[in-house]
This record gives structure tokens, sequence and C-alpha cells, in this order.
């Protein structure tokens, strides 16, 4: 039952859905042969379905046993029972903080005390996490009490706590490929999957449905929180279209990384798969793939500290007027991440996923950027074990501002990685799921339609989000959030939030 119910003649209530008529306001803008932008109003009709029953969800993890998959495993747990425990500074409660689905609140509209807001969760029907299944894979055999012990993110006081329920859950077997993660993890890597590349492929096929299965879950979503692996080479023949790419993995082709033929085995699962890494799961064939089978694919990267500040201040800088030209970031960590991003390879996928965050808004202002030039932008990331999973993150901006003055602002953060990325990963499979039950047309539709396969709505959870072919990626990051929720709006009938604030501009 929602918690929210829309009262106009443009949104209908059925035993499985809510439909709504929308109006979708665009601009089109071209140019005249005198020079002159020509700005012309587009009014396009939609209709929203949105399917009310929410379904029980299983996600798998690849890399259930790592810092993040075993630190949302025992935060979902521990949510789920209501577990406390004393810290040296007192009682702590499990939370969700950090989620924007499950702790954001979102303005609703005015009442008569001023503006309403409500939890984006209450917006539509949505899974809550503490009803999500989880299993997943690793390459290392620990169980999930075991991998929490060894990450070293919650306070011991939690994890007495959680120990006997998280003994029972074990990771499966998986894909190892040494040559696409670093040399270094090699000494953990005593659980994996024997055979040729097509043999393991269909393994993970019949792990999710096992999972399935075994389970009753209606649903599975899988999320790659694995290892970052190195970049593919892509060619042609080899994994440019859905059918080389299938023919690569039965060839048992090198090239093919172990993520991709987790992507794969999902799409051909009918199962959406999301990559929090920052390689290039989605190859071009892969994409393929997903775009002909309709199902969702979302990545890539996890959006969690230093890129979603940099995300909020090049937008507010650049917004301002004022020119960024010089953008350093330093990281350091100590958890395994930080280990495998320690090899070349390995941190070359990072260092381009973190390298063109600020691109979307650097080129929407060419007062500033006339002759195209972009900011100086360097990242750099070391491993120093002793911090752990407490990532130390540095960044320096230096801008240009009126009259050839300068301004420099430093930025040092500090924080678990994980607590950072864990409600990230709850964000990503609830909206996915949610994005699985709307379905749209425009007037000229005869048809409803799901979103593109490439489901770019994820974006603000991603460091680097993925979009569909030709559309302009977005980074900013409230842009990235007023996209969730008007679609949400729209999906109840509800005009986008747009701060005018008319109403209250009156003598
Ligand atoms: P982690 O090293 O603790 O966990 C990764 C796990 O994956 C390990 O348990 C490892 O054994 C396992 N693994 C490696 N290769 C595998 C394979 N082929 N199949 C199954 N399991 C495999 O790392 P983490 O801190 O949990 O981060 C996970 C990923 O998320 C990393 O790639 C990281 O770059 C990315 N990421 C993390 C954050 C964040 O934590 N804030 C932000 C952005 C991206």
């Amino acid at each position: 039952m929602e918690k929210i119910r829309i009262n106009s003649p443009n949104v209908s209530y059925s035993e499985d859905v809510i439909e709504s008529h929308f109006t979708y306001q665009t601009t089109s803008v071209s140019r005249d042969r005198d020079g002159t932008l020509v700005a012309t109003p587009v009014n396009t009709q939609y209709t929203f379905q949105t399917q009310r029953k929410v379904p029980k969800l299983g996600v798998m993890l690849v890399g259930w046993g790592g810092n993040n998959g075993s630190t949302i495993t025992a935060s979902i747990l521990a949510n789920k029972l209501g577990l406390t425990w004393h810290t040296k500074d007192g009682m702590k409660q499990s939370n969700y903080y950090g989620s924007i689905t499950q702790v954001s609140t979102v303005c609703l509209g005015n009442g008569p005390q001023g503006e309403i807001y409500v939890p984006m969760k209450d917006l539509l029907p949505m899974v809550h996490p503490n009803d999500i299944v989880l299993d997943g894979w690793d390459i290392s055999s620990l169980n999930l009490a075991e991998s929490m012990e060894r990450a070293k993110v919650l306070d011991y006081n939690l994890q007495v706590q959680l120990k006997a329920d998280m003994e029972n859950m074990k990771p499966r077997p998986s894909i190892y490929i040494p040559d696409f993660i670093a040399a270094n993890q090699e000494e953990r890597a005593d659980h994996v999957l024997k055979g040729s590349k097509q043999e393991m492929l269909d393994q993970i096929r019949r792990d999710i449905r096992d999972f399935k299965q075994s389970t009753k879950v209606d649903k599975v979503i899988v999320l790659w929180t694995a290892n970052t692996e190195r970049f593919s080479d892509i060619m042609p023949g080899l994994n440019d279209t859905a059918d080389h790419l299938l023919q690569s993995i039965r060839k048992d082709e090198s090239e093919i990384s172990p993520s991709t033929l987790f992507a794969v085995a999902s799409i051909l699962e009918g199962v959406t798969y999301i990559n929090g890494s920052p390689q290039n799961t989605f190859v071009p064939g892969c994409i393929d793939l997903a775009e002909k089978r309709k199902v969702f694919i979302a990545g890539d990267d996890f959006k969690s500290g230093q890129t979603k500040l940099k995300s909020v201040l090049v937008d507010f800088l650049v917004g301002a007027g004022i020119k960024p030209v010089s953008i350093v970031s330093y990281n350091h960590l100590g958890n395994n991440d930080g280990k495998n991003l320690s090899a070349p390879q390995t941190f070359r996928s990072k260092e381009i996923s973190k390298s063109n965050v600020v691109d979307d808004m650097v080129d929407s202002n060419d007062i500033l950027y006339a002759d195209r030039t972009k900011p100086d932008h360097t990242v750099v990331i070391k491993y120093v074990p002793y911090v752990g999973d407490s990532k130390r993150a540095m960044d320096e901006y230096t801008s240009e501002i009126m009259m050839g003055g300068s301004n420099t602002l430093v930025i040092h953060n500090t924080c678990e990685d994980s607590l950072l990325a864990s409600p990230l990963i709850i964000d990503l499979v609830v909206l996915a799921e949610l994005c699985e039950r709307i379905k749209f047309k425009t007037e000229s539709d005869t048809t409803f339609q799901s979103f593109n396969s490439v489901l770019s709505i994820l974006s603000y959870m991603c460091k680097a989000p993925l979009v569909p072919r030709g559309t302009p990626v977005v980074n900013a990051l409230f842009k990235q959030k007023a996209c969730i929720e008007n679609i949400m709006r729209a999906c109840l009938g509800l005009a986008p939030i747009n701060y005018m604030m008319l109403e209250q501009k009156h003598q």
C-alpha cells in the first residue's frame, strides 16, 4: 500500500499499476541563418505505468567476501535485526545513512504550513533493503563472518552480534583470470572455478538459477563489487558485437575478462547487471547483447567520496562563473582495493574512470572555456596498509577569479570507504528494480516500452556513467539526483520540482 496518493484526473490506480498522463516540457533550439538562436517550447504527452507489486528481490554480489560485500551484508542484517552496539563514543544504531532512497527526503509539494518533505522511498513502491536476499561469488573462500573480520570496517561489538548468522553465508567459487587483476591478489584466490570460459559462464548461469529457485525470490540483480580489473582491448571480430563476443567466449579468447563473463551470464539469464568498478566490462558486444535481449545494464564505478564531491564542487564553481584551472587529487588507502590498485594496469582503470568527471561542466560554459582547454586534472592513488579501509582523499582546486585573481580550495576527506559504497549498492539495486517495473509510451507509440537497456538513470551512483549511445553523459550530482526524483514524479503525474516558488512571490 502506497504512503502517498495522487489526487488528479491524470493519475489512476488499478490493482496492478499506477498509470499517469504526463506532459514532458522541453525546449528545442536551432540556429537561424543570421546566427540567432531560436528556442521553441515542445510538449510531449507521456503515459507511464508503474507496477505496484514489490517483488522479493535477490541480489548476487560478485566479490561478496570483499570489504563492500561483507559490509553491505552485515549492514542489511544489522538493520533487519534492529541491532545497537556500544563504542567508546556511546551507543550506535543501525541505519542506512548515505542511501538516497532510504534516507534522503524530497519535496512532495506545499501544505498549509509550507513545503512537505517525504522520504524518497515513499514516492513509488520500492523494495526495502531489509527484505533483500543476498548471495554471491568470491575467489576467496572465507565465509562472510570471516570476511567482515578481515575487512576491519565495522565495530567489534557489532561484529560479535552478527557472527553466528554470517558464518553460514559462504560465497560461491568464482572466475579467476590472474592477468586481469593485480598479481598481489593471488594469495586470496583459493576458491576458483576450473574449465573453459564457456564452461565457467555456464556455471555462473546455473548459480543464478539455483539461487533463484532455492530462495524463491521473484527477481535477481547481479552487481560487481569485486576487484578492479585492467581494461580489456576492444577489437573488431573479438568483442565488438554480441555475436562476436559470444563466439570469442566459445573460442576461449584470452582478452574476455571475468567481469564481462559475469555480465554476459546475467544478460543471458535476463537479469540486470550493474558494474561498481571502473573497468570496461561493457565492451560494445556486451552492450549490444543487453540491447538485443532487452536487459538492463548500468555502471561504471561507484561514485562514493572524492569524485562525488568533485561533481558537486566543479558544478558549483563553473555555475558561479569561476574557472577551475587545476584539480589535483591524492588518495591513500590501505584496504585490499588499494592493494589491487597499486598495480599500474588496474590503477589505469581507476584513473580513466576519475578523469572525465568534470567534462560536462566544463563543456557547459564556453565563456570560461572559450579556447576549449580543459583544467589540468591529476589523480594519484597510493597504498598505505596502516590506514586500512579509512581512505584519505586530499584535493586541491585552483580557479581563476575576477581580474586575474586566483582562488585555491583544499579539501581533506577521511572515512571508511566501504561505508560510503554500501549505501550506493542499496540505491543501485533498489532503483534498478524499480526501473524494471516502469513502462511508458508517447502519443505516437502504439505499445509501452521500458527504459533503454543502458540504465543511465543510475548515473548519480556512478563515477563514469554509462549512457545510451549518442546521448550526453551527465556528471553533475544535483542534476543526476533531479533526474531520479523527477522521473519518479512523472510516474505520479506530478510536475518536476522547479524551485520557482512563484506562489510565495506575490505581493
Ligand atoms: P575488496 O578488494 O575488499 O573486495 C573485492 C573482492 O572481490 C575480494 O574479496 C576479492 O577476493 C574478490 N574478487 C576479485 N576478483 C574476483 C572475481 N573475479 N570474482 C569474484 N570475486 C573476486 O574491494 P572493495 O573495497 O570491496 O571494493 C570493491 C570494488 O569496488 C573495487 O573494484 C573498488 O575499486 C570498487 N569501488 C569501491 C569504492 C568504495 O569502496 N568506496 C568506490 C568506487 C569503486
